[in-house]
């Protein structure tokens, strides 16, 4: 189901503008219908109450936990059935964030990523992607969307770009707080300056050799690194949220001290952070993670010559790893 259709369908049952935001107000924030000082029935149509309880079990159909798996830093993985039997991941993040997936599967094909392995399935409904946050909602409190999980963002925009929208109206999440990560594609720097509700954008960079980047991530759009920047800083000042760039650092790939150079050259003085991770090694997947030292040593470095940088793990690291792995072990897929 998409937002504009449930809109379709409360209006159709009556619903004038007002009641329609309460109806999707309580959804989005996972509140019970009693909340509020009135009574739904004190002030809802008559039709649209009669049509309520239907809309709500599909509502509730959407999304439904198949599985949950705390790790030792508070976060927890979640593995999340569709209504057709389709799988997608969710991260609940410390500090109450949650980490959404965009797509079933992923057609950029990043080499280091288990989720690229297998292509892209289907896309999800942008409902899909807010009956994430719902869920996650129903276990914990939730200030921060990130659509880091399953899946580029970009390549499901218009379902990406609604679903921000009613989390960032309806669902009562700051703005700021929305984060839109992409590998960079022409059509996201022109989209999201026009919604109501803009995002913060997360950049995944991983490289500064344009030739090393079409290796790691072969169906990402062309655009050279210094493209990338050059739009994301745009975007960044225009919204006044630091872009976040993120590097996945593999051992022996990209964590030479000619990148080291090439990142001061490219992002220092830039109105953004530079998120350092290192990779989660995946079970049958070349790429290593160098050591945390050899980490430390890098941000250092970068930190030293002008470039804000953070090191981070990334969430719930010790339950299976980066992203799509939980959902290939239940479907029994070897990594590639
Ligand atoms: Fe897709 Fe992200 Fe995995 Fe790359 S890292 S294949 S963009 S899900």
């Amino acid at each position: 189901m998409q937002i504009a259709h449930l809109r379709e369908r409360l209006r159709a049952a009556g619903a004038g503008p007002s009641h329609e935001q309460r109806v999707l107000r309580l959804w989005a924030q996972a509140l019970p219908q009693t909340s509020g000082k009135r009574r739904p029935q004190d002030f809802l149509p008559a039709t649209l109450l009669a049509a309520l309880p239907r809309i709500e079990s599909e509502l509730a159909r959407i999304a439904r936990l198949q599985s949950v798996h705390p790790a030792a830093d508070g976060a927890e993985r979640l593995l999340v059935a569709l209504a057709d039997g389709q799988t997608v991941e969710s991260v609940l993040l410390p500090r109450d964030g949650v980490c959404i997936s965009s797509q079933v599967g992923c057609a950029v094909g990043c080499v280091f990523c288990m989720t690229g392995q297998g292509g892209l399935v289907r896309q999800l409904a942008s409902a899909e992607m807010v009956a994430q946050v719902v869920l996650a909602r129903q276990r914990r409190p939730v200030k921060k969307v990130v659509f880091m999980g399953m899946g580029e963002p970009a390549h499901n925009l218009d379902n990406v770009v609604e679903a921000i929208d009613l989390l960032g109206t309806a669902g009562g999440i700051a703005h700021k707080n929305l984060v839109f990560s992409t590998v960079g594609d022409p059509r996201v720097f022109e989209r999201l300056p026009q919604g109501r509700v803009k995002p913060a954008l997360a950049l995944s960079l991983h490289t500064t050799r344009a030739d090393l980047r079409e290796k790691l991530l072969p169906r990402a759009p062309r655009m050279s690194p210094q493209e990338l920047v050059d739009a994301a800083e745009g975007y960044g000042r225009a919204t006044g949220y630091p872009v976040q760039y993120q590097w996945a650092l593999l051992e022996g790939i990209n964590d030479s001290d000619d990148e080291i150079e090439g990142i001061v050259q490219l992002l220092k003085g830039k109105y953004g952070v530079l998120n350092m991770i290192p990779y989660n090694t995946v079970d049958g997947l070349p790429y290593r993670r160098p050591t945390w030292e050899r980490a430390a040593e890098i941000a250092r470095t970068l930190h030293r010559r002008g470039v804000l940088t953070k090191l981070r793990q990334s969430a719930g690291q010790d339950v299976d790893g980066g992203c799509g792995q939980l959902r290939a072990r239940a479907l029994g897929v070897p990594a590639a």
